[in-house]
């Protein structure tokens, strides 16, 4: 049976991107009859809001999403991140290494002109740590651990974006699988997270297809299967940036407290996503027979928060 998952980050409030992405999670996954689990993606501290989780599943309820089970957080895996990290360090290969670059080093070895063929992405780290082992010290420098990717070519079928390949040697470098405190990277985080929680469909932006790469070869390095993804357009505001506060409010809490119907955020995602032919109020649940993969735009949404309600 299918599993997918939502996954909001609480290191603010969900806006209407967010509540789109959620909704298509949500129809994907019901649509194929399946499962849909909760995650709070808490592990961005300090980032995280503690304010900001209660309001993103107040969010989702509102928006008429239903999960099944009880909700998870990252920050209760911390014990399975350690077990991944240690396999990984641990592994005859070394495919981890300690990196003793600071931000600012990193960032200026890769400052190499380079046109990445991902939207976003900074040039390949050049491997300035890579022959580096468990327990070699350099000086008294904090160092995180980053990830040595392989050599091979990767091709994925996207149930959105069809089929998208990459060679993270030359795409994308090596990448931190810590942070300089030891914690988990993100990368390290959703795979585990994924493979504890079962789920096979991964329905999220396309902000985040190179990071898939990565975690394709932490999948493989750790014996995890990984699951289907797809990866949706984005709404970004009329001058084609992500949205932002800029554009205006765009909180769902904002909506919900000016009188807002969930029902009239549900029709918009759907139809600005290319589900339904009119801008028309639903239920999240009404659309679940709505939901093709094939009618979904492929192309990011161009809008004006101001009008769209
Ligand atoms: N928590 C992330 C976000 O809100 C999503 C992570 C993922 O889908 O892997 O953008």
């Amino acid at each position: 049976m299918t599993r997918g998952r939502l996954a909001p980050s609480p290191t603010g409030a969900q806006h209407l991107g967010n509540a789109r992405t959620h909704l298509l999670a949500y129809w994907a996954a019901r649509q194929a009859g399946g499962e849909l689990v909760l995650r709070i993606d808490d592990l961005d501290s300090p980032r995280v809001k503690s304010w900001a989780v209660d309001q993103a599943i107040e969010d989702l309820r509102w928006l008429g999403i239903d999960w099944d089970g009880p909700i998870a957080r990252q920050s209760d895996h911390l014990d399975q991140y350690e077990e991944a990290l240690e396999r990984l360090k641990n592994s005859a290969d070394d495919p981890a290494y300690p990196c003793y670059c600071s931000r600012k080093e990193a960032e200026e070895a890769r400052s190499a002109p380079h046109e990445s063929r991902f939207r976003g992405e900074l040039p390949p780290y050049p491997g300035t740590c890579r022959n580096f082992r468990q327990g070699d010290r350099v000086d008294d420098r904090d160092h995180c651990w980053r990830f040595r990717v392989s050599q091979r070519q990767w091709s994925v079928d996207d149930q959105v974006m069809g089929s998208i390949t990459c060679a993270p040697a030359k795409d994308l470098g090596d990448f931190p699988i810590t942070t300089k405190s030891g914690q988990a990277s993100y990368q390290l985080a959703v795979v585990v997270d994924d493979c504890i929680q079962g789920v096979d469909q991964v329905v999220r932006g396309n902000d985040l297809i190179a990071s898939t790469f990565r975690q394709l070869e932490l999948q493989e390095r750790l014996g995890m299967t990984p699951p289907q993804y797809a990866h949706v357009a984005l709404v970004r505001g009329p001058d084609g940036r992500r949205l932002a506060k800029r554009h205006g409010d765009t909180r769902l809490s904002f909506y919900r407290e000016s009188g807002v119907a969930p029902e009239q955020i549900v029709g918009w995602a759907a139809h600005s996503i290319g589900l339904i032919d009119r801008q028309e109020p639903s239920t999240a649940a009404d659309l679940i027979h709505e939901f093709d993969w094939t009618k979904l735009d492929h192309e990011d949404s161009h809008m004006d928060p101001e009008t769209i309600f």
